[in-house]
């Protein structure tokens, strides 16, 4: 089980290790460490990139994935070697890394503008890639004036980010969660585990990934397009100047 620091501090880039192991899979290597501030790809929020350093080799990590407890960090090795037991210090890329940051928490902004705004909406999934972001949830837009919604929307999100605030990350019973949080998803996790949840502005959003430490952070977020799919309705939203 690798131990996940980036739960705990998200804005943190860099951290010491141990290889606790080096496999190799479809022509890639994997190396699994004790623990990790890299990001795997997870609840819409894309992979970090970066370096894993030892006194003996140097791995790129291009690609990162949580299996069965375990942070995979796929890559090559560009110089040396890299074995268990040797001592790392992980680099995590910083400008993809904000970016991401950056997506995922309008994607916070935007669930509490329509929380702001009591649309009777529950929340679905999140898509906070770079690739046309959106937040989707269950609910309907008739009778809804969309371009009234999208400005609105967008004036409550740029309102949140000009307040500014620091981001917080508070361990939470199931109970507690359902009392704070607008909407509680169904967790395949164990019982008696804390849930992690994270605020700003006073508003409780459950989360497993890498907000910003403060909103001001965002600059702008804009609201590019509301649509109906299916039963579900799809915010996209775009962030920076
Ligand atoms: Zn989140």
């Amino acid at each position: 089980m690798t131990k996940l620091l980036y739960l705990q501090d998200f804005v943190k880039i860099g951290c010491e290790g141990t290889v606790v192991s080096v496999t190799q899979a479809e022509g890639c290597d994997i190396v699994v460490l004790d623990q990790t501030v890299f990001y795997p790809q997870g609840g819409g929020q894309p992979y970090d990139t970066g370096m894993i350093e030892s006194a003996s080799g140097t791995f790129r990590v291009d690609e990162v994935r949580f299996v069965d407890g375990d942070v995979r960090h796929i890559g090559a090795l560009e110089t040396g070697k890299l074995e268990a037991g040797d001592a790392v210090i992980c680099r995590v890329d910083q400008e993809r890394r904000t970016l991401h940051a950056w997506l995922h928490s309008a994607g916070h902004l935007v669930d509490r503008a329509i929380a702001e705004l009591h649309l009777p909406w529950t929340p679905g999934k999140g898509y906070h890639f770079p690739n046309g972001p959106y937040d989707e949830y269950e609910g309907s837009l008739e009778g809804i004036d969309k371009e009234k919604l999208k400005s609105d929307l967008e004036t409550l999100c740029n309102k949140y980010i000009a307040e500014g605030g620091k981001t917080e990350v508070i361990f939470m019973t199931r109970e507690e969660m359902r009392k704070t949080c607008r909407y509680t998803p169904d967790f395949p996790a164990e019982k008696g585990e804390l849930a992690r949840v994270v605020v700003h502005g006073g508003f409780y959003m459950p989360c497993g990934g890498t907000p910003v430490a403060d909103m001001a952070e965002i600059g702008r977020v804009t609201i590019r397009k509301i649509k109906q799919e299916g039963k579900n309705v799809r915010v996209g939203y775009d962030v920076g100047q």
